[in-house]
């Protein structure tokens, strides 16, 4: 079977040259481990980040070593008491077309509750982070104006959906007439702005009549400068991620903003999702009913095939995605 290794720390942009696929053998699991088969992986923006050898939050990946995120997989041996054959489990595995891995490193997907891609989206890291980011730091009222920016990708397309059911008008920022039509009538969202037009920030203004009480930031950069002259008194600004600059760390010089967060008395925090570590349950619980009230929706991008995988990664920077980005690499 093959595993993906980091070959070369990208400069700006990766490609494929950062990337090795590696011949292995399959090993059988010690005392307490489980063999898994790779079903679906998810490829996120945070990998760019550890793709630099940089310290951070997370450990950077070691050159020469398999890069490693959210899985999907199938039990196909075990030497544990905790899975058998056949289970589904999700867990932070190997780019890889097998893992061996202890059994409680890995959490059993229950299949019945919704499709298991779920896990890796809406009902795992990228719900989990715009429900904490946004009900704990944002805290949107009734009434209120919500902005996301990368509103049409995972972690936007949920912010979207749970300011409208905080009662919030929803606006959301995205690069793609196809993404605003979809976040407009599917969605819901009230309005929707395309950041790659020429209009860009007479179109921003006018979907905000009442300005900007909370502003759940993904991207970072211009548009986000954009975004900021908007705040009312009072606005939260939720730093969630900068993805138009993880490719060019350092560039992401911007306007002073300090003067206007004076003059609003608005506030704006970072977090990391780990910072939640201890409430997921009751996250995951919220999002889990919402979904089966029909309350929220999802979209997923999936790409076939194990050797796709870089090209689904580099597709984030391109935003190739619909909601959330995967890999299909086998069927349980
Ligand atoms: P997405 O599904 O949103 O995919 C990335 C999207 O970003 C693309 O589809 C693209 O959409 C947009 N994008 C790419 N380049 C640019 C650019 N230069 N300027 C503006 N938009 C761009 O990814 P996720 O939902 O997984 O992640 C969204 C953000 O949240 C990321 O910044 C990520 O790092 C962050 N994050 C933070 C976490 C935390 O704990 N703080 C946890 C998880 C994610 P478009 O077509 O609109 O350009």
């Amino acid at each position: 079977y093959k595993e993906i290794q980091l070959a070369n720390r990208p400069e700006g942009t990766p490609s494929n040259e950062d990337f090795a696929f590696v011949e292995k053998e399959i090993a059988s699991p010690g005392e307490g481990e489980v063999l898994l088969k790779t079903l679906y992986l998810s490829v996120d923006p945070y990998m760019r980040g550890r793709m630099r050898d940089v310290k951070s939050y997370v450990a950077p990946y070691k050159l020469n070593e398999a890069i490693s995120g959210g899985t999907l997989a199938e039990v196909v041996e075990s030497n544990s008491e905790l899975l058998q054959k056949g289970d589904i489990v999700n867990g932070t595995l190997k780019w890889a077309e097998y893992n061996v891995a202890k059994a409680e490193k890995v959490q059993k997907v229950d299949p019945t509750i919704a499709p298991i891609t779920t896990r890796l989206g809406i009902l795992g890291l990228t719900g989990l982070t715009a429900y904490f980011g946004l009900l704990d730091i944002g805290k949107p009222q009734a009434g209120e104006t919500v902005v996301v920016s990368g509103a049409a990708g995972a972690v936007g397309s949920v912010v979207g959906q749970i300011a409208k059911l905080k009662g919030a008008r929803a606006v959301g920022i995205a690069g793609s007439q196809e993404k605003i039509d979809y976040l407009i009538n599917e969605l819901g969202f009230d309005a929707a702005v395309n950041y790659k037009s020429e209009t860009f920030n007479e179109d921003l203004k006018q979907a905000l009549p009442d300005g900007v009480d909370v502003y759940f930031d993904n991207v970072g950069g211009e548009v986000s400068d954009a975004v900021i002259w908007e705040l009312n008194n009072k606005a939260r600004v939720v730093l969630c991620g900068t993805i138009s600059s993880y490719n060019t760390p350092g560039a992401d010089i911007g306007p002073r903003i300090q003067w206007k967060f004076i003059t609003t008395s608005s506030m704006m925090k970072g977090f990391t999702l780990g910072d939640y570590a201890s409430e997921f349950r009751t996250g995951a619980a919220d999002l889990g009913k919402w979904l089966q009230e029909g309350k929220l929706k999802y979209e997923e991008t999936i790409i076939e095939g194990f050797e796709n995988t870089p090209q689904a990664f580099f597709g984030l920077f391109e935003g190739s995605n619909l909601g959330k980005q995967l890999v299909k690499v086998a069927d349980p």
